[in-house]
Order: C-alpha cells, then sequence, then structure tokens
C-alpha cells in the first residue's frame, strides 16, 4: 500500500536497529506518550529488535486509561438518568468505573449509545429535541478541537438539550510530572505525533531547556519509531538535549492553527486528575464560562462525585514508566481484556491491553 508500506520495509527497520546498536554505548530509557505509538512498538515488536540497552517504557498516552474513576462514575450516572441518550466512543462503555461499567448501564436500561464523532451525538440531539443528549468527551489535544467544535456548533444553533463531559487531558503537564519525580527513570521522550499535528512541537522547548531532556516527535509506523529511536539515541549519547521532529510529514513547529483557534475559543486550561497519577496542575481543558449550559457536569449537578481507585491495580506506576504491565501480579490473571480490573487493559491503545495482545507474557 502506497505510504504505508515504505514505512514498514523489514529491511530498512533491520538496517536502523543496526545503526542503533552501533550507537549504542550505554543504557538509556525512552518513554512513548501516545497509546498508538505503545502498540505498534508492541505489535512489530520493535522492543525486541532494539539492543538490550535501549529500555523503552510507556507513558500516559491512552487517553481512555487516565480518564478519572469518578468521571465514568459521572458518565454513568448521567447516562442512567431518564430522558438521556448518552453517547460515547466504543472504548469507554468497558472502562470500569468503581460499581460498574457503561456496558452495564446499557443492560440496565440506560440509552448509551456508540458514536464516532462529536458531530454524530449534535445530530442525535437535533432528531430529538425532548431529550438530553450527552456526549462523553475523551481524549488529547488531538480530539479536542472536533469536541470544541460540536460545542461550538450547539451554541450557534442554539440547541438546549446537548451537553458535553468534557474530559480532555493535555500532554506536556504529565511529561513535567513525569520528569519532576524523584523516581523517573526517562531519559528521552518519542513525543506524540497527533497531538504535536494539532498542537506543534513549540510546547516542548520548555521542558527540553528546564530537564535538559531530548524529545523527538515520532509518527506511528515501525520504521517511524526506530527513526525516532535512532535520533533520540544519537541525542544522548553525543550530550545533546533538543526537540527534533521526525513525523515532518505531518507535524510542524506551529500547528494546526486554526484548531488551536477553536480549542481556545471553547476550552481553557484547568487542573485535571489523572487516573491512578492524581490531580496534574494545567493538565487539562474545561469548557469556558460561555459554555457553561453544555457542560454535562455542571448541568447535572455531579461536579463533586469521587471515587478511589482499585487497590490492586498498578496502572499509576505503568503509566509513569515505573513498572511494566508484566509487573503487575493480577496482569494476564485476575485482568485481562475480557474482564479488566483497570482502564490500560480496556482501552485500543492502552499499555497492559498491547502486552497482553502481542502475547509480552507468553
Ligand atoms: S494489568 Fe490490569 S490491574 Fe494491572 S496495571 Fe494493567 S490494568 Fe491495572
Amino acid at each position: 500500500m502506497k505510504y504505508v508500506d515504505e514505512y514498514r520495509d523489514p529491511k530498512v527497520a533491520q538496517a536502523i536497529a543496526e545503526k542503533i546498536a552501533r550507537k549504542v554505548t550505554r543504557n538509556w530509557v525512552l518513554m512513548e506518550v501516545c497509546g498508538g505509538q505503545t502498540h505498534t512498538l508492541m505489535r512489530y515488536g520493535i522492543d525486541e529488535l532494539l539492543p538490550k540497552e535501549v529500555e523503552l517504557v510507556h507513558g500516559p498516552g491512552c487517553p481512555v486509561c487516565v480518564t478519572p474513576l469518578e468521571m465514568v462514575d459521572r458518565a454513568i450516572r448521567i447516562a442512567s438518568l431518564p430522558g438521556v441518550i448518552f453517547t460515547s466512543y466504543g472504548d469507554m462503555l468497558r472502562v470500569p468505573g468503581s460499581q460498574s461499567d457503561l456496558f452495564q448501564a446499557r443492560a440496565r436500561g440506560a440509552d448509551v449509545r456508540i458514536v464516532y464523532s462529536p458531530l454524530e451525538a449534535l445530530k442525535l440531539a437535533r432528531e430529538n429535541p425532548d431529550r438530553q443528549v450527552v456526549f462523553f468527551g475523551v481524549g488529547f489535544e488531538t480530539t479536542a478541537p472536533a469536541n470544541a467544535m460540536a460545542v461550538w456548533q450547539a451554541k450557534r444553533e442554539g440547541l438546549k438539550d446537548f451537553s458535553m463531559i468534557a474530559a480532555h487531558v493535555l500532554v506536556p503537564p504529565a511529561m513535567r510530572l513525569i520528569l519532576g519525580s524523584p523516581s523517573n527513570r526517562v531519559q528521552g521522550f518519542i513525543g506524540p505525533g497527533h497531538v504535536c499535528t494539532v498542537m506543534g512541537f513549540q510546547e516542548y522547548d520548555e521542558l527540553v531547556k528546564e530537564f535538559r531532556i531530548p524529545i523527538v516527535v515520532g509518527g506511528f509506523e515501525p520504521l517511524d519509531l526506530l527513526e525516532a529511536i535512532a535520533m533520540l539515541v544519537a541525542q544522548l549519547e553525543e550530550g545533546r538535549a533538543e526537540i527534533e521532529n521526525q513525523y515532518s510529514r505531518s507535524v510542524n513547529y506551529e500547528g494546526n492553527l486554526p484548531a488551536q483557534r477553536i480549542l481556545r475559543e471553547v476550552f481553557e486550561v484547568s487542573d485535571r486528575k489523572w487516573r491512578g497519577i492524581g490531580s496534574i496542575e494545567d493538565s487539562g481543558y474545561r469548557l469556558r464560562g460561555e459554555y457553561a449550559a453544555f457542560d454535562a457536569e455542571r448541568v447535572f449537578g455531579l461536579e463533586d462525585l469521587n471515587a478511589e481507585e482499585p487497590e490492586e491495580c498498578i496502572s499509576a506506576l505503568v503509566l509513569q514508566g515505573l513498572k511494566k504491565p508484566v509487573d503487575c501480579p493480577a496482569f494476564g490473571t485476575r485482568c485481562t481484556p475480557m474482564k479488566p480490573l483497570g482502564a490500560p487493559m480496556v482501552s485500543t491503545e492502552g499499555a497492559c491491553a498491547a502486552y497482553y495482545q502481542y502475547r509480552r507474557h507468553a
């Protein structure tokens, strides 16, 4: 397939892996911050192709995985109210809340529907003026512009029966938290290509300078990731700490300016709780005051609902690169994709699901 096969060529992959092996002289720990990249790394066995000196750990790059428990509980509470049509991407339906999940809520009679974009939810709101249509807006900076656009459009049309749970999280503050932790092991980051397509990579300048850490924005195909790893290893071995862009066919320094404009129009930056990790300063988006009528948590009055994480799930350590999914005692036994204990085993982008799917436990 044109434009895909050339990024999956095994001979080129082998050549890049050999280049990395020739360059490396000591141990390095690298982290990717995107669930899509985690899955490519596992699916193509890139972790096994690298020299033993290069260790890959997996960051908080799956938005479903970092959506806090109480947010899922709030979603279930709202979905269970009479007159509500609750809409969400399919992944979120199986994410466990403290008591149940959205699938179980649907089995109990809640009108929970899977949609493929927030504009589908908006269409449902237009078609059902006697119902409250709520969209579960989860995601990083990548999906946030489409959700912002849906809210902007709803306001423009004067829709009274549409609202959104805005559960967006931002990547740079999470990287900052990891780097600032006394237990941090990460020495270089593969930057999230999709997020940077929207936001550019100007935001990472500060992190590079402050922590003297190399960051290479990477794509999603096997050769993209191998090349990004080679660029990181070269920087580390040469004592450089710079921001570089491997994914230049999609990402530029400024990013997508119209998308950033709609984000600023509808959302404001706020503190946000991350599943297992806790609150991170300025790490999320909430709807601006002008759009409060579309904020489902305010509309339904559930802002104060809180919940505790299950003790057995070590996803907080996995998401900070301190443990691998296979280090979790529940992995593959009490926690499987069919019966997940934590969100990283549910989501198609979750690190635990990737390790399970690609047999890293076998
Ligand atoms: S294997 Fe399951 S219980 Fe363990 S960290 Fe992953 S999601 Fe949590």
